[in-house]
């Protein structure tokens, strides 16, 4: 999509501060990180949301949290735990309608989250 700010991101049109990629995933550092770690992942297609992506694309859902996983190891934060998010719709807070699973760690984390 054209319009698309993570899309523009995948295309290089946008610069990213990125951290790991495969084949149809793409992972870089928020902008405005909420924790030490704080890492955008998501697929190279355009989906609106998680349901969307499992929908037309599982395993490119599977590789998005693949590639969380291990940008979690690479961060050090495997063992301590972290946190994949993936706000779903503006009520819940999402503002980029490209789905992405926030990975956050690095520091403790509540539950629930506000
Ligand atoms: P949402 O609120 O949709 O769940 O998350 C969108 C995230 O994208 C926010 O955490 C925001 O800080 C991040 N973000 C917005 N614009 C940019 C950008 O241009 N570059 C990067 N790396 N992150 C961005
Ligand atoms: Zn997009």
């Amino acid at each position: 999509m054209t319009d698309c700010l993570f899309c523009k991101i995948v295309e290089g049109e946008v610069p990213a501060k990125i951290v790991r990629e495969s084949e149809r995933a793409l992972a870089f550092r928020d902008i405005n990180p909420q924790a030490p770690t704080h890492v955008l992942v998501i697929p190279r297609e355009h989906r609106p949301d998680a349901a969307a992506l499992a929908a037309s694309s599982p395993e490119a859902l599977a590789e998005v949290v693949g590639l969380a996983a291990r940008v979690a190891a690479d961060e050090g934060i495997a063992d301590s735990g972290y946190r994949l998010v993936f706000n779903t719709g503006a009520g819940a807070g999402q503002t980029v309608f490209h789905v992405h699973a926030h990975l956050l760690g690095g520091r403790g984390l509540n539950w629930p989250p506000g």
